[in-house]
């Protein structure tokens, strides 16, 4: 790999932060010394590399006993959370009321704890929007003293789409997670906005053909049924678009009539309108910041060729697809992989086990750097989509 992640070039790797920092101060006309709690990208490396598994996991999340679920948040054992959401894309949480926990928690882990690591690191990582974070940057450089005891990166969930077809039978559509960008980069934007028209764009000619077959919708009340279509964000948007046509007309005989074509309409559509790793990778490069596969244990591996990828060194086609699959990334320009994703039973399969263990050797020989959080969409920082009564938040903020 092109970059020495373990460098310790204290001169030039200073430069590169404090670089960083200057240019987010600019964009937030504030002092660099207000971004204190900021990572840039040579601290990010230092901090994921010292961090332990056991840090990433709020517990074992597998696990249906509520004490093993959470038993890191109670030990306050867990400390870093590099994947949420917040309402500017799917999630429950403001950005105000995310920072807010974060510094609450971080003030009871400091007063437990003691190394040199952060009390806690979070990022936001909302789909294919930039907003949550710009509003992170902007409250935290107000008020940096409030956020002294806390650490925030810069990140973005992008939904791309995996097309290698030595190894894929069609394209498939995935995440890719990104972290330390800078989120004022005009290319960054120009690039993500042009993707979200293109997708805009091809809602309403959908929308346009199943009016000749009789099913007339209106853009925009399809467009403000949900979030993500309302941001045109994420590798579900076409398909949150199909399953509100079906919800609302699953009774029409004009549907029923013309199903097939219909389905039709929306075949490849997430895929054909998302950017390749490459593409994202080479806008990111630009500037700053770390790009690499999200969550590598629910890529729909179902795709993989069977004809094409052989069996090797005890992994099934299945388990060196997903090995070939981060290759690829990586040749692409992933410089990370989500190897400590925080699982859930929905994700459960007989293999999740092999799959992670397939990322993490894949990351060790890579030297990728391993990210990884609950990917929360819920009104608080420790799970994924499990709400938590008020009791149980105040004793994991607490504890
Ligand atoms: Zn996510």
């Amino acid at each position: 790999m092109g970059f020495d992640f373990q460098s310790e070039n204290n001169n030039i790797n200073n430069d590169l932060d404090y670089n960083y920092k200057q240019v987010l101060a600019e964009n937030l006309d504030c002092p660099v010394e207000n971004l204190a709690s900021i990572v840039g990208p040579i601290e990010f490396v230092h901090i994921i590399n010292k961090y332990t598994p056991d840090n990433f996991y709020t517990g074992d999340f597998l696990s249906e006993h509520f004490d093993e679920l959470y038993q890191n948040v109670l030990n306050k054992t867990f400390r870093i959370n590099l994947h949420m959401h917040t309402v500017e894309s799917d999630g429950r949480l403001t950005v105000e009321e995310l920072l807010n926990q974060a510094v609450i928690y971080a003030d009871n882990v400091k007063s437990k704890i003691n190394d040199d690591l952060p009390a806690f690191m979070i990022s936001i990582t909302n789909h294919d929007s930039l907003e949550g974070t710009k509003k992170a940057l902007k409250i935290i450089a107000e008020n940096p003293d409030k956020f002294k005891d806390i650490k925030f990166v810069t990140g973005i969930e992008f939904s791309v789409t995996l097309d290698n077809e030595k190894i894929l039978k069609k394209p498939l559509a995935t995440d890719l997670m990104g972290y330390c960008i800078n989120p004022y980069d005009e290319d960054l934007n120009n690039f993500q906005q042009n993707i979200k028209n293109s997708r805009n764009e091809e809602a309403q000619k959908i929308l346009l053909k199943l009016s000749e077959f009789g099913v007339k919708e209106n853009w925009e009340t399809v467009k403000n049924s949900h979030v993500l279509i309302k941001i045109a964000g994420s590798m579900a948007f076409f398909d949150f678009i199909k399953h509100y046509i079906y919800k609302n007309y699953k009774k029409s005989p004009n549907l029923i009539k013309h199903k097939e074509e219909i389905e039709k309409l929306f075949e490849g559509k997430q895929t054909t309108f998302s950017s390749t790793v490459k593409e994202v990778a080479s806008i990111i490069n630009k500037s700053f910041g770390y790009i690499g596969l999200a969550h590598p244990g629910r890529i729909h591996l179902s795709k993989i060729d069977e004809s094409k990828v052989f069996p090797t060194k005890n992994r099934d086609f299945k388990l060196e697809g997903l090995y070939l699959l981060l290759k690829d990334s990586v040749f692409q320009g992933a410089t990370l992989a989500e190897s400590n994703y925080h699982y859930t039973m929905r994700h459960y399969s007989e293999e999740l086990h092999k799959l992670v263990d397939v990322t993490n050797l894949f990351c060790e020989e890579a030297n990728l750097l391993k990210t990884g959080g609950t990917d929360g969409h819920r009104a608080n920082i420790f799970t994924h989509t499990l709400d938590l009564s008020d009791e149980e938040l105040n004793l994991f903020l607490r504890s």
